[in-house]
């Protein structure tokens, strides 16, 4: 099935009134080591800000401020939330919980910062909008540690599943894992970001969601080195045969990733984000510990 990619970008942006004064996204990363997932991010920036923290059990926080420029005017100043990739220690069981403790402790400095009476002009609200969660791709789908993970983060934030290195398998391998990857998240209910939240239930964009829910989860390949071909400059990874291209449809769903992250659904991300993610939790927070 050729992907149908949401390109529909500008026209989403004026519907929710964006200014070329641009977005702030914050992005966390986090998966087994050696996913792809640095490779992944640097290629998405264009530029080489991310290299996965290893041996630490500490989660970096990298705030540079990368803006990004898109071929609309819009101006992203992007956030990235590096998490030491999991999976090469002996024991994982904390993993889920120091990034749960992360993301919940985002949301209180949020809480802290409403209830004060003089606020803090210098507040910088470093709640995170999106989780890539790239897993190790195996023909039996997600593991267990997948599975819990997902289903503590995804309590916390938008979960989107990415499949790295989508060049390393066959079409049919590609397709395989995808799909049994679709039956656990189903199977186990993981509430992972469905494409169709909107404030307002205009559930208008159903053609685009249900194609972008049919990608799940989303296979990317990134590449490190730009290549010239002709005129035609690209990132991509050359083999024998030929090269895998990042941003062809045809070879990986990197351009339709970006797309969700930068054009199609950055506003329903954040607005998931604030308005559902977060309020639950200061529901919870604020009944359980009464101010
Ligand atoms: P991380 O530990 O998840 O951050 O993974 P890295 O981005 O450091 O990648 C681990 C290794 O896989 C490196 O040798 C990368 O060059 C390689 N790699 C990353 N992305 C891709 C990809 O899309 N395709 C292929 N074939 N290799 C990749």
């Amino acid at each position: 099935s050729s992907p149908l990619i949401p390109l529909n970008t500008a026209a989403h942006l004026r519907r929710h009134k964006i200014t070329r004064k641009g977005f702030q996204l914050t992005i966390l990363v986090c998966g087994r080591s050696g996913t792809g997932k640095s490779t992944f991010i640097n290629t998405l920036c264009d530029t080489d800000i991310a290299t996965t923290p290893e041996k630490t059990t500490e989660i970096t926080v990298r705030n540079r401020k990368i803006e990004l420029g898109e071929s609309d005017g819009t101006i992203i100043s992007l956030s990235i939330v590096d998490t030491p990739g999991f999976g090469e220690h002996i024991d994982n069981s904390g993993h889920a919980e120091t990034i749960v403790k992360y993301l919940e402790s985002q949301f209180d400095s949020v809480l802290q910062e409403e209830t004060r009476v003089r606020r803090n002009p210098k507040f910088e609200d470093n709640r995170v909008h999106v989780c890539l969660y790239f897993l190790s791709p195996s023909p039996r789908g997600l593991n267990e540690l997948d599975i819990e993970t997902i289903q503590k983060l995804a309590a916390r934030v938008n979960v989107i599943p990415v499949v790295g290195k989508a060049d390393t398998m066959t079409d049919k391998e590609l397709l395989s894992i995808k799909s049994s990857v679709m039956e656990n998240i189903e199977s186990h209910n993981l509430p992972i970001f469905t494409f169709n939240y909107d404030l307002d239930n205009n559930y208008d964009q159903t053609e685009e969601n249900d194609a972008l829910r049919e990608m799940l989860p989303f296979a990317v390949v990134g590449a490190n080195t730009i290549y010239q071909v002709n005129d035609e400059f690209f990132r991509g990874r050359r083999y024998p045969w030929g090269f895998v291209q990042v941003e062809n449809p045809m070879h990986s769903d990197f351009i339709a990733l970006r797309s969700v992250l930068f054009g199609s659904h950055i506003q329903d991300l954040k607005d998931s984000t604030l308005d559902i993610i977060y309020e639950k939790y200061r529901t919870e927070k604020l009944s359980k510990d009464p101010q």
